[in-house]
């Protein structure tokens, strides 16, 4: 039988694609306001235009859906052949005409969502390896993903803020961004002090200096993406110094 709706029924999975697609109809969104003479303009990533963006965001979920078609048969797909192949692909892309990028944005989402919709209970459990490596449950690929689609509609630079992001998000992204600098044993000394939130998040245990900002100021700061006028968020009694690196 082909399913209609979602198999999986574990609250959180549930939870979390619902915050995936909300995701991905957001970047849509703002590709979709974006003419096709806009796409050659630059993104908020370094080095990237906005079709690259659009061209990667559609090439991950290719990638994903390689992952979730590992968990459903059981034979290893992996997300990339190699980095170098991966940078190649999204530099290839970039270089299609618009209507093309935005097919492969389009379709590519669909096809996860698709793959995800159809994977069986059991198979959300089933291990993965990402591209940097990790071994996750592909259950996993939900989270990889909502980090891209809302991370990046912010990077195509059409108007999306940190602010437009639901408030889970934004704890979540900030969790995030902790944990990676935690895992590389990079700026142990911090503690992020949202100050719309009552709790604290602090990348070791012993951290001291308080970076203090609105939740989104903290989230845009701390995934390389501030604005050059912000003011915004602040270490001691002055704008923080640009944050280590996030992926
Ligand atoms: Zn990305």
């Amino acid at each position: 039988m082909v399913a209609r709706s979602d198999k999986v029924t574990d609250p959180a999975i549930v939870a979390g694609l619902l915050l995936a697609r909300r995701g991905q109809a957001y970047f849509s969104r703002k590709l979709n306001e974006l003419a096709d003479e806009d796409l050659a303009a630059p993104s908020l990533v370094p080095g990237w235009s906005r079709a690259h963006v659009a061209a990667h965001v559609g090439l991950n979920a290719r990638a994903l859906t390689r992952l979730t078609q590992w968990a459903a048969t059981g034979v290893e797909t992996p997300m990339y052949a190699s980095p170098a192949e991966r940078d190649r692909e999204i530099e290839f892309a970039a270089t299609l005409p618009p209507r093309a990028i935005r097919t492969l944005s389009a379709h590519a989402a669909v096809h996860l969502t698709v793959e995800w919709r159809d994977l069986e209970p059991e198979a959300w459990r089933h291990e993965v390896r990402t591209a940097r490596g990790r071994v996750v449950p592909v259950s996993e690929t939900v989270w990889m993903r909502t980090r891209e689609v809302w991370v990046h509609a912010v990077d195509l630079a059409n108007g999306g803020r940190f602010t437009d992001l639901p408030a889970e998000l934004l704890d979540a992204l900030l969790r995030d961004v902790a944990a990676a600098w935690r895992l590389r044993g990079e700026a142990g000394d911090l503690v992020l002090v949202p100050s719309d939130r009552d709790r604290v998040v602090a990348v070791s245990d012993g951290a001291t200096r308080a970076v203090t900002g609105t939740t989104a100021e903290l989230v845009a700061w701390a995934t390389g993406r501030r604005r050059p006028d912000a003011d915004g968020p602040v270490l001691g009694d002055r704008v923080a110094a640009p944050a280590p690196r996030w992926l």
